[in-house]
């Protein structure tokens, strides 16, 4: 796997402080290997590589992972984006019936994937009803019936004894029945071929015609690999598709189809599906894809685990220099700047118990303040904020010239900065923080 090809690599690295261009070289070649090999498709690979080795070099040094670890941690960011990011649901109507149509070759799991969605969408309070307009396979019609009485739904289907029927006229009397019956949702399995031919795609837009379909989505075999590409574009310009589902992940495919599919043709995967079992089945989520086609799911954690650590220490390092009265301009900066990053703070001090003075003293500070606040700081060279203590007369105009406020504010910030490290101090003894006392941690 992957994190196996990468240890050597990621052990090379380990104690280097620089991203450097062979670094990110040599850890992208390993990813790209690692993509090729869960079928993504080559075009999509290469263009995927080239943008993570851009953000890569451009990445800020890590304190918390080594160059290694960091571009995986961009790869992982990036393919989970490149994956959709976010869960995308499922488009209803504003109108009932929500009309959804699945499409895709015989075989790729319609019909078991009709009883999924059907027995999943029950659980969430609609009313399905399942429509059985694959009229092509003898057994078609009662695989359907047979997973609709499994999940508790309703199935529309032709009467039997007429010869063939009309899938088209099925699917619009099909819709015309849910909208008579007060069915929210109406879900259209079709007929599909082994393979991508005319009159198949022929059908599928007829059908698609007649009902007008809110979501029409791609089901695709995973284990199908590279072909998935082709298959989706055939479909994609066949007949057309607002999602993609993913069948068949319980399989050893990597799942590699998932990125070319998405990537080739910009429709998000909404669903996925483990099982012959129509409780296997869940929503689709771009992150655990994303482990699954690096295939380094530890390597992952690894990384998180070093994040937080790092997360850890600092903040332990500075409760200390809060105990110790050591805080520093730089500290004081950076737990502002964390502060900010979770929302106003007002929200903040809401949360926080028995913080009653100190939420007297900080509800004066304005936000639109802070960011005069920021820009004093940043206003400073290095040793000032490291030691405020330096930061006599000429200085503060300079400051306050740099950063274009008044010598009044300079001053301002400066002195409160020193009474808040004082209160602060003062405070840690009492809720006991490390380094409280004036020991040094
Ligand atoms: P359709 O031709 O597109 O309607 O496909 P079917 O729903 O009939 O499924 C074809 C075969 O794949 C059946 O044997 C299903 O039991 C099986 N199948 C469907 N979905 C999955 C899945 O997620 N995992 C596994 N292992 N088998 C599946
Ligand atoms: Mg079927």
């Amino acid at each position: 796997t992957l994190s196996d090809r990468l240890t050597s690599v990621l052990k090379n690295l380990r104690g280097k402080g620089r991203l450097s261009e062979a670094d990110i070289d040599a850890t992208c070649r390993e990813i790209r290997i690692a993509l090729l090999e869960a079928d993504v498709a080559l075009p999509v690979v290469r263009g995927f590589i080239a943008h993570v080795k851009e953000r890569a070099k451009g990445a800020e040094v890590s304190q918390a992972l080594n160059p290694a670890q960091q571009v995986v941690k961009i790869v992982n960011e990036e393919l989970v984006g490149v994956l959709g990011g976010e869960t995308r649901r499922l488009n209803l109507a504003k109108t009932p019936p929500t009309v959804i149509m699945l499409a895709g070759l015989q075989g790729a799991g319609k019909t078991t994937l009709a009883g999924k969605l059907a027995r999943w969408l029950r659980a969430q309070g609609h009313t399905p009803l399942l429509v059985a307009c694959d009229l092509q396979r003898p057994n078609a019609v009662t695989q359907l019936e047979v997973v609709g009485e499994r999940a508790g739904v309703p199935v529309f289907a032709p009467e039997r004894g007429n010869g063939v029927g009309d899938p088209v006229d099925v699917a619009r009397r099909g819709v015309e029945q849910a909208r008579h019956a007060q069915h929210d949702v109406v879900v259209i399995d079709t007929a599909g071929r082994l393979g991508v031919d005319e009159e198949m795609m022929r059908q599928a837009a007829d059908i698609r015609d007649a009902v007008r379909p809110d979501e029409t989505l791609f089901v695709v075999d995973a284990m199908i690999g590279q072909d998935a590409v082709t298959t989706a574009e055939a479909f994609r310009d066949g007949v057309g598709f607002t999602g993609v589902v993913l069948t068949k992940l319980d399989g050893d495919a990597r799942g590699g189809a998932a990125l070319s599919v998405r990537q080739v043709t910009g429709q998000p995967i909404l669903f996925a599906s483990n099982g012959e079992k129509l409780e296997d089945f869940d929503v689709f989520h771009p992150d655990r894809m994303a482990s699954r086609i690096l295939g380094m799911g530890d390597v992952l954690t690894l990384i998180e685990q070093a994040e937080q650590v790092f997360d850890a220490q600092q903040a332990e390092q500075t409760a200390a220099k809060i105990g110790s009265g050591e805080l520093t301009l730089e500290d004081f900066l950076e737990q502002m700047l964390a502060v900010r990053r979770m929302g106003p703070i007002a929200n903040l001090l809401g949360m926080l118990p028995g913080a009653g003075q100190m939420k007297d003293a900080l509800a004066q500070v304005d936000e639109r303040h802070l960011d005069r606040v920021q820009a004093i700081i940043r206003g400073m060279t290095p040793a000032e904020r490291q030691d405020p203590k330096i930061i006599n007369a000429s200085r503060r105009q300079r400051i306050a010239r740099g950063s274009g406020v008044a010598v009044s504010e300079v001053n301002d910030l400066v002195n409160r900065f020193f009474d808040a490290r004082k209160m602060m101090a003062q405070m840690a003894g009492r809720f006991g923080l490390p380094g409280a006392g004036g020991r040094k941690a």
